[in-house]
């Protein structure tokens, strides 16, 4: 049957084809085409051996194998696990490689609930935690302890649009024997792929680009064998696996997802080019634009510009509600990286937890906006943007 074929998939195929055939091999008559769901969790077990336990919470039943050969195959890397979510995957991912004792330093630039993860959960497991500024460049090194274990950062940056250079980071990372670890949801893998780029653990959410329909949750961390099946001995016992069904829209997300992001880069480019005409717009943030801080490196480094950008409104905090109210096409809503366009204001989602003066020292003053842009007519979207800006 079709859910038993070996991953023979050559690695050579390019992105767009591996996210259709990666991991799966070519049928034979009779086969379904489409991979089947199968939803059950428990799989009859041979006798007289510990091998071959099938259980979906170890994450090695059909649905799973299958989508977690393609992710690898998509991100460059050896493995991957998926998890029921992206804080379940960056959660799992730090109990595997930290223990009591243990020293992570993070980018100050992540998303909110991982920065919550960081202040609050690490720290009551012993776990000591150094947050840097990544625009300045010796302070990595200046963090460092004889216990740093781990260096985390995430690029494209959320809300920001901000892009890294990980090249310093994985220098001192492998001069020093550290895990660099990078959340790259902003770019999926269509536009960013960390480990060609030295990083030694990929995250995403793939509530995100990956799945792209807004409609499951799920994280995917991508990395050797070695780290990954440790990650995957974390998720086992602290019960982050995700559902069948969740794997199965996921993996019927991918075949898409080189297309959808494509499209995404084009449109999001084409409304960031506009919006920097526009009297009510103060500021526009999209690496494709050459006024971006990080326009040469994203020029280097990525292989889009990606679907998210951010505008400041010229009229501040106040201006936001009026135009949020009027939009009829995008719509106002949490999360990113789906077929629709979504709005959120970061001051009251993910950097809710900040004061207004620590969100604006980020680069997230009031009147801030953020775009994820989708896959409806780009022309479409600029007119609900124009009508909704007055
Ligand atoms: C959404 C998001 C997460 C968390 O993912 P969930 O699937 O919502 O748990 C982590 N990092 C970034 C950059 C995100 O945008």
């Amino acid at each position: 049957m079709s859910d038993d074929l070996q991953p023979d998939t050559p690695s050579r195929l390019r992105r767009s084809t591996l996210s259709i055939h990666g991991g799966r091999a070519h049928g034979a008559p009779g086969d379904a085409v489409v991979q089947p769901l199968v939803q059950s969790v428990n799989h009859v077990q041979p006798v007289g051996t510990p091998e071959g336990v099938l259980y979906t919470r170890y994450a090695n039943t059909p649905n799973a194998t299958l989508v977690q050969r393609r992710l690898a195959l998509l991100e460059g890397a050896e493995a991957s696990l998926v998890l029921s979510s992206g804080m379940g995957a960056t959660a799992c991912t730090m109990l595997a490689l930290l223990r009591p004792g243990d020293h992570l330093i993070t980018s100050a630039w992540i998303y909110g609930g991982t920065r919550k993860l960081f202040d609050v959960e690490l720290p009551a497991m012993g776990v000591t935690v150094t947050t840097v500024d990544p625009t300045e460049s010796r302070a990595w090194r200046r963090a460092l302890t004889r216990n740093t274990r781990v260096i985390f950062v995430e690029s494209p940056v959320n809300p920001t649009t901000r892009v890294l250079d990980l090249r310093p980071l994985s220098a001192l990372a492998q001069e020093t024997g550290l895990a660099l670890v990078v959340d790259s949801t902003f770019a999926s893998p269509v536009n960013f792929r960390p480990l060609e780029h030295g990083a030694d653990v990929v995250i995403q959410s793939a509530t995100k680009y990956l799945n792209g329909h807004h409609d499951i949750l799920a994280g995917v961390v991508c990395g050797t064998e070695s780290v990954v099946d440790e990650v995957r001995q974390k998720m086992m016992v602290w019960g982050q696996a995700p559902d069948p069904f969740a794997l199965w829209l996921l993996e019927r997300g991918l075949k898409t997802l080189d297309v959808r992001v494509k499209r995404q880069n084009e449109s999001a480019q084409r409304v960031a080019e506009w919006a920097t005409q526009h009297p009510a717009i103060a500021r526009v943030h999209y690496p494709g634009l050459p006024s971006h801080p990080d326009h040469a490196l994203a020029r280097e480094v990525l292989d889009g510009f990606g679907g998210m950008l951010a505008l400041e409104l010229a009229g501040g905090g106040e201006a936001t509600a009026p135009v949020l109210e009027r939009l009829r096409l995008i719509t106002h809503a949490p999360s990113l990286g789906g077929v629709d366009s979504l709005v959120s204001e970061p001051r009251y989602t993910s950097h809710a937890a900040m004061t207004a003066d620590a969100r604006a020292a980020i680069g997230i003053p009031d009147g801030f906006l953020r775009f994820s842009i989708g896959l409806e007519d780009a022309d479409d979207l600029i007119d609900d943007l124009a009508q909704a800006l007055g």
